[in-house]
């Protein structure tokens, strides 16, 4: 008599709970007054919002006024 044994494997169901892991890519960026070239100012930026060269108006403390700073590298 053949007995089969049935392979009794308790499959655990294993929780994987995978907590969202929210990557920022966040660079450093230099921004730079467009009027005197001078780069006032050092911030980081994400790039998931601003993959593009980010262009703010901020007070420049050469021109003594509110002039549009690009980003430099
Ligand atoms: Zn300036």
């Amino acid at each position: 008599m053949l007995i089969l044994k049935g392979k009794a494997q308790k499959k655990r169901k294993t929780k994987n709970e995978y907590k969202a892991r929210w990557i920022v890519v966040r660079v450093k960026i230099t921004l730079a007054c467009t009027d005197c070239k001078q780069r006032n100012y050092n911030m980081t930026k994400d790039k998931k919002t601003h993959p593009d060269r980010m262009e703010t108006k901020k007070y420049c403390k050469f021109c003594k006024s509110h002039t549009l700073h690009k980003e430099t590298k």
